[in-house]
């Protein structure tokens, strides 16, 4: 007898009612917030703020302009934000409504957790002079606090420090200080990475995150993207980091890997970022590091980086680590650890990690 399988139908509205219901089941550590503005309404501010737009205006060009397609190098990467910076630098209004849309969306990708990161300092603008970095901060956290009521999603900050302006460092970590109770919960350094190929880190970021360290504030440094792996055991001897944005040219220094392996650090994984940044070439590389890190069990979470430029967003991250071949098991197991790498205080990372079995449905007992 012969069958021939029919198409299933699924009624749009049905998936709907799902997404109103999905279960939130990933914990996202490596997030940009000014590269994660939706085009959409950086497309309407541009616009309402008659800054001329790419290509004939439209949305599809703004979105073909901002995002990389082809692998190059970092700096060339981060060349997107030019375009956009303009409509939230010194503008309170918007850099909040930037971090309620966020949540919205991360809620969306069934994230429970998120820590967002950025430099304080990029959006301050020298024409409104009034507007502080704390003013600032406390207009991502009034985003947040919305958008945890609205969309049942746990938002917490970062505060980047910038390769190439070492004078701000101390007073990121003083920001740090002031707002630690009110939902920023460590720092980080990103930037131009490559530079600190030949110099190393400088005094004044060395001071900081040792005082970090000192403080209890926690520390990320974004390390082994661009630069080689010297960078990462800089980052953990130097500048104290409990994590590593990025990592993946740890795999060139075999000692410090099992180093890092032995100590179980955690290693933020973009992969979509890791292409179009050129620290990864597909070409040229057997396996990605991520595969690496799976096969070793290494202690990582997948991220989205700077979902605005790459144009990809946490389910293509996932999507394109399975089409390595990483398992259900794997993405489990790192949705897992970057609860556990999180910088919430233990009590709040007890009942994420609870939150998370539930997700999952693994029951306790
Ligand atoms: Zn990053």
């Amino acid at each position: 007898m012969s069958f021939k399988k029919k198409p299933i139908l699924i009624p749009d509205t049905l998936g709907e009612e799902l997404h109103d219901h999905l279960p939130k089941s990933r914990v996202e550590l490596h997030i940009h917030l000014d590269g994660a503005i939706r085009h959409e309404t950086i497309w309407e501010l541009l616009k309402s703020k008659n800054i001329p737009l790419p290509g004939n205006g439209s949305l599809t060009a703004l979105k073909r302009d901002l995002s990389v397609r082809k692998p190059k190098d970092l700096m060339h990467f981060l060349d997107g934000f030019k375009t956009f910076f303009p409509i939230y630098i010194g503008n309170l209004r918007v850099i909040e409504r930037i971090a309620l849309e966020f949540c919205e969306d991360e809620a969306g990708h069934g994230v429970a957790y998120v820590e967002a990161r950025f430099s304080p300092h990029l959006m301050l603008c020298p024409k409104a002079p009034e507007v502080t970095t704390q003013d600032i901060i406390k207009a991502v956290l009034a985003g947040f606090k919305e958008g945890e009521t609205k969309y049942s999603i746990k938002a917490r900050l970062i505060l980047c420090c910038m390769r190439g302006r070492p004078d701000e460092c101390i007073e990121v970590l003083r920001l740090c200080e002031m707002f630690r109770n009110e939902g920023v919960v460590g720092m980080d350094i990103a930037g131009d990475e490559a530079s600190i190929c030949e110099s190393g880190s400088v005094e004044q970021e060395i001071a900081a995150f040792s005082e970090a360290k000192k403080l209890g504030i926690h520390r990320t440094v974004h390390a082994g993207e661009a630069a080689p792996a010297k960078s990462v055991e800089e980052a953990l001897d130097k500048l104290h980091a409990e994590r590593i944005g990025h990592g993946y040219r740890v795999l060139e220094d075999e000692t410090l890997y099992k180093r890092c392996l032995k100590e179980n650090v955690h290693f933020e994984c973009c992969p979509h970022s890791s292409i179009f940044t050129g620290s990864v070439s597909l070409e040229h590389v057997v396996k990605h590091p991520v595969i690496q890190f799976a096969i070793d069990d290494a202690n990582f979470s997948i991220n989205s980086d700077d979902p605005t430029i790459t144009n990809t967003y946490l389910p293509e991250e996932y999507d394109i680590v399975q089409s390595w071949g990483l398992t259900e098991a794997h993405l489990t197991r790192a949705n897992f650890n970057a609860a556990k790498a999180s910088f919430l205080p233990d009590d709040e990372k007890r009942t994420l990690i609870k939150d998370l079995r539930k997700a999952y449905g693994v029951i306790d007992g």
